[in-house]
């Protein structure tokens, strides 16, 4: 694997604690030298996904918010009653632009977690204990397309939830409503839909999904966790995104990121419920520890106030005409760049995609492509049955000229894929999620483990002593 651990030459390594405090300037330096070298990477606008906003000047401005608030503890509101503004405003705000005013009967209500996997974890937690309480459900199962991300997977392994995965098909990636229906049965919590997938950008049939969960009385959450803070003003801007939000009746929780097309900092996503009754069913409290009674609204303890403090100040800064314009840029980018996939015979579009698509080819292993464009700065995310790339458009990509060398490197990537096809060579490109390379074979679940051992083993021996 490339080199993860490049610094120990340059600046030496830390093993234990310095016996003296290093200088602030020098500590400043390395950091400034570090963030420099690394921004490089995806300022090319080469890079899918990751850098949503890409703009050092909001970055700065959420930086100054983020600094007021950094070390307030967000668990003590007696002490910072600005983080009920900065959370209650947040969810106000994330509540209305998915028009939480049509949910009739029951109140509307969310939480402010740390990431999308939390907003998910948060939603299965709510479903499986709203379930049991009202309907005594014990052995509680959810049901998702199996395009849904694997953050449902994880919170359902860690909640003791049964996972349905439902097959989806194979020219649309939209979920089979057949199964979905014939799998519900008098255990199932929850059904589940995204608004867009991340693999291939694409949004399942929300509304049938509704009516699903209408007629046997159970939840479905929307993940709208990528497209959440974008699709809205894609709608406005009249590109075709069908409902996906509390206007489709049926639709009882959302997940949307703030810290992706939200162009908030890492660490901030919003889940939203129809009902106040499903987030009051995941609250944890220890009324007799002898330490006090204890209580917190979701799995965290303490927290920092600067993510709550930055995430509202991004929102508030860019308003409803900010999100529309970059959304504007990015769907119009992402159609330029589609455009130049389609113009080449040997390559596809999967489905139907907006602000992020992925492709594929029917005449040579695409990974190819991804071997030729990775030595000028492309990195796609990789995919698997079909092997596919794909590429989140964000900011970076909206820049000048950009998509028009997507085009140009896309042209000759797709002749020397051509060529290395013919000449019976297989790719060096992989398909892992977050795009480390690597081959699919019978073992790759002890790979995989392998991988991440050797890469928290690398921060932890950091790096191992040159014997
Ligand atoms: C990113 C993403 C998630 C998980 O979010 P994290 O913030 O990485 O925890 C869930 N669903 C979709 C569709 C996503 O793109």
């Amino acid at each position: 694997m490339s080199n993860d651990y490049p610094y120990a030459g340059r600046f030496g390594v830390n093993r234990v604690l310095p016996e003296q405090g290093l200088p602030r300037d020098q500590i400043l330096a390395e950091l400034q030298a570090m963030a420099a070298g690394e921004d490089a990477t995806w300022e090319s606008g080469r890079v899918s996904g990751t850098m949503y906003c890409g703009d050092h000047e909001h970055y700065a401005f959420l930086n100054e918010a983020f600094g007021l608030f950094a070390h307030v503890n967000a668990l003590q509101r007696d002490i910072c009653p600005s983080q009920t503004r900065f959370e209650g405003e947040i969810l106000a705000m994330a509540l209305d632009l998915f028009h939480s005013g049509a949910v009739a009967g029951t109140e509307p209500a969310g939480l402010v977690t740390t990431g999308g996997t939390g907003s998910i974890s948060h939603a299965m937690l709510a479903y499986r204990e709203h379930a049991r309480e009202t309907r005594g459900v014990v052995l509680p199962n959810v049901i998702k397309p199996e395009t849904a991300h694997p953050a449902f997977d994880k919170a359902c392994h860690l909640f003791g939830i049964e996972l349905r995965r439902a097959p989806v098909d194979p020219v649309t990636t939209l979920v089979d409503l057949d199964f979905v229906s014939e799998h519900v049965d008098d255990n199932t919590v929850a059904l589940v839909g995204s608004a867009c997938n991340y693999g291939y950008g694409t949004i399942d049939p929300i509304g049938e999904l509704g009516a699903i969960a209408l007629e046997r009385g159970v939840g479905l959450h929307v993940d709208a966790c990528l497209g959440g803070f974008i699709l809205p003003f894609g709608e406005e801007l009249g590109y075709e995104v069908p409902p996906f939000d509390f206007r489709v009746p049926g639709v009882t929780s959302i997940s949307a990121d703030t810290h992706k097309y939200g162009y908030a900092f890492k660490g901030s996503s919003t889940v939203l419920f129809s009902d106040k009754a499903l987030r009051n069913s995941q609250y944890f409290y220890l009324t007799d520890w002898s330490g006090g009674k204890y209580c917190s609204p979701g799995t965290e303890g303490s927290r920092s106030g600067g993510l709550l403090a930055a995430t509202w100040a991004s929102l508030v800064s860019l308003g409803r005409e900010g999100y529309r314009r970059y959304a504007k840029e990015i769907f119009e980018t992402a159609g330029t760049m589609k455009s130049a996939i389609s113009s080449h015979r040997e390559l596809s579009i999967i489905g139907q995609p907006s602000f992020l698509f992925s492709f594929t080819s029917n005449e040579f292993d695409v990974y190819h492509l991804a071997d030729f464009m990775r030595p000028r700065g492309w990195r796609f995310n990789g995919q698997q049955y079909p092997n596919a790339l794909h590429m989140a458009v964000t900011r970076p990509q909206t820049r000048p000229g950009v998509a028009e060398a997507f085009a140009a490197d896309l042209a000759e990537a797709t002749q020397y894929a051509k060529a290395e096809n013919e000449a019976g060579h297989a790719p060096a490109s992989g398909a892992i999620y977050g795009g480390v390379a690597g081959g699919m074979t019978a073992e790759v679940d002890e790979l995989i483990k392998q991988v991440m051992a050797e890469m928290m083993d690398r921060q932890q021996s950091v790096p191992p002593l040159e014997r």
